[in-house]
């Protein structure tokens, strides 16, 4: 079984100076081909949904027994957690029920005492089942299900005491956007990751895993300084979704699907599943942490 809590996976990487991907699903073949990458990489992966992946591949129980059905069917070693991104009350509530190893519940648009009254019941409830929990404070740019956040720095008075209400990592606004970057995008703030990430871990008492939501599209030197700094889990979904209708874009263009019997969507989306998982693995070792599992 493959199947495990992202704490300590993500606990190691930041111990040891990488950052594991969290890599956003979207069907079937999305899901096989992030697993491939990852049993090639011989890397511990999170394999996530948003909410609204979650309606769109009929539910959290189909999403989760999709992945534990192909973590079995295909023979997976590595450790893989299945993780709600973004989730709200409800849906972090639900998927405890049914049995995910991970989630974040994301309570950044709620007044900041609720938001930390919530994630610890959300905390209590995950942890008697063993599973790892991820809290936001501040909010992150861009859009994500219809919410659009201006992409403010987290205050890190905020994660200080997030961090006491038990999570085992905190996603924290440090100039990231959900989504492509604008062409004007000024960078992460890493001066500010690095004073939250020294704070956090004064509080905990040990090395704090901070998590980079919309890890999509930043120049990779910016993704490895800010892995130094304390992140060590980064959201990969966009930058996956490009590489998927590129290549199909490219089969279509070039009239390869007219071919044969390209019109199979066994073959039709050939091109489009093999660039997930380069795209996957090319992610992981930038993360560096390819030969971690
Ligand atoms: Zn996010």
């Amino acid at each position: 079984m493959a199947i495990v809590s992202a704490k300590e996976f993500i606990q190691a990487a930041r111990e040891n100076g990488y950052a594991v991907g969290g890599f956003n699903t979207n069907n079937l073949e999305w899901t096989q081909a992030i697993l491939r990458a990852a049993e090639a990489k011989k890397a511990p992966i999170l394999i996530q949904t948003s909410i609204g992946a979650e309606k769109y591949m009929g539910g959290y129980k189909t999403v989760f027994n999709l992945i534990n059905n192909l973590c079995n069917f295909m023979g997976i070693t590595v450790p893989i957690a299945i993780h709600l991104d973004h989730g709200d009350y409800e849906a972090a509530k639900e998927v405890i029920e049914i049995g995910y190893t991970s989630l974040m519940f994301d309570g950044s648009h709620l007044p900041t005492e609720e938001n930390f009254k919530k994630t610890r019941e959300i905390v209590k409830l995950a942890h008697a089942k063993g599973m790892s929990v991820e809290a936001e404070v501040g909010s992150i740019g861009g859009e994500e299900d219809g919410v659009v956040g201006e992409g403010e720095l987290a205050p890190i008075d905020d994660a200080v005491e997030m961090i006491k209400t038990g999570v085992d990592f905190l996603a924290a606004g440090i100039g990231n956007i959900h989504g492509t970057y604008p062409k004007n995008w000024k960078g992460l703030h890493l001066d500010h990751l690095k004073k939250l990430s020294e704070a956090v871990d004064k509080i905990a008492g040990y090395k704090f895993p901070i998590v980079l939501h919309g890890g999509s599209c930043i120049p990779d030197d910016q993704i490895r300084e800010a892995i130094k700094y304390g992140v060590a889990k980064v959201n990969v979904n966009t930058e996956v979704q490009l590489a998927f209708h590129q290549a199909t874009r490219e089969f279509v263009l070039s009239n390869e699907d007219l071919k044969g019997k390209n019109y199979d969507p066994r073959k039709f989306l050939k091109p489009g599943v093999n660039a997930i998982q380069s795209a996957v693995e090319e992610r992981i070792d930038v993360f560096d942490s390819a030969n971690k599992a």
